[in-house]
């Protein structure tokens, strides 16, 4: 597979946040990967992952 190609698999991976309450995955923008965000279902704060 091409390096960059596994670049933005990574990249797409670290952005989707799964909420601790509902279980709903959602996709984080980049410019807001290290801020916690809300889920839109439940509204539960969903901080960034630990890395
Ligand atoms: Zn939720």
């Amino acid at each position: 597979m091409a390096p960059y190609l596994t670049a933005v698999m990574a990249t797409m991976l670290h952005l989707k946040r799964v909420c601790p309450k509902c279980r709903h995955a959602q996709v984080v923008a980049a410019s807001r990967r290290r801020d916690t965000v809300a889920c839109p279902i439940c509204r539960t704060p969903v901080p960034p992952p630990k890395r």
